[in-house]
């Protein structure tokens, strides 16, 4: 796709304007990155509802799906490196124009690429947190304990999903071995928000806090379909602070927005860092 130097100007302009920017960002900032995007252009599901908390909680079957389906696809969210979008927030914090990088995403790429303080909204999928004694470790030491309980699995191959995961659908699952928290025995999940859990507090707080203190949202590579993403846009509008968006497809604030680029992201925050970095 070729440039549309109009809507560039006027995302430069927005930004001229509103010196403290409150970035918010979604998949679309990591698709570049080889992490598929959750959801289609019109905001819809492309593939089942991933893994509700309450699931993963409550049966060792759900584990065993989940943990089989990560052995597979860890090495793809590891091997993940910063793209365009990642690079250019970096450079706009690095000029001191974010407040706060607040980012829906999972894969640690904003802080890979130099952003300094961002928000993990959801958490990172490259810790491991034991749900019994609270202790953190990075998910690359859990990989060589699933590749060792379970070697048949680690010579599987499939195709990558949002979450680490991989595609194995209508595999038996039941004889894989998922290790227990070595210390303390107790139940080990990724350190991610899933569908059907709540963000902790503090950072909720500590993302509002911030909200308060720019002077508008940027929205990067979002359909802001998960409410907990979405809360934000809506409350920035309600204190009358602007909001402008880059994403390719319909966003579920649309009819908040004070602008709407409907660029690839990459290339629209590129021109932007270009422009007032
Ligand atoms: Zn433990």
């Amino acid at each position: 796709m070729s440039a549309n130097p109009a809507a560039y100007a006027e995302l430069a302009d927005f930004a001229t304007r509103h010196r403290k920017l409150f970035v918010l960002t979604g998949a679309g900032c990591s698709t570049d990155s080889g992490i598929p995007d959750y959801r289609d252009v019109d905001g819809e599901w492309k593939r089942p509802s991933p893994v509700t908390y309450q699931a993963f909680m409550g049966e060792e079957s759900t584990r065993q799906r989940y943990w089989a389906r990560s052995l597979i696809g860890w090495p793809t969210m590891a091997g993940a490196r910063p793209g365009a979008a990642h690079r250019a927030l970096a450079q706009l914090g690095e000029a001191g124009r974010v407040g706060l990088l607040l980012t829906q995403n999972v894969d640690g790429l904003h802080e890979a690429a130099g952003s300094r303080g961002a928000i993990d909204l959801h958490g990172r999928i490259d810790t491991v947190r034991c749900m019994g004694c609270e202790q953190r470790t990075p998910r690359a030491e859990l990989q060589v304990e699933l590749r060792r309980r379970n070697p048949r699995w680690a010579e599987l191959e499939a195709r990558a999903a949002p979450d680490g995961d991989a595609d194995l659908e209508g595999r038996d699952f039941s004889s894989f071995d998922v290790p227990a928290c070595p210390h303390c025995g107790g139940l080990l999940k990724p350190d991610v928000v899933f569908f059907g859990e709540s963000v902790p507090k503090e950072r909720v707080n500590a993302a509002f806090a911030a909200l308060e203190d720019a002077d508008a949202v940027l929205v990067a590579g979002s359909s802001l379909m998960v409410y907990s993403g979405f809360r934000f846009v809506q409350a920035a509008v309600a204190a009358g602070k602007p909001v402008a968006a880059v994403n390719l497809g319909r966003t579920r604030a649309d009819p908040l927005l004070s602008l709407k680029v409907e660029r690839p992201v990459g290339e629209a925050l590129t021109a932007l860092a270009q422009e007032i970095a």
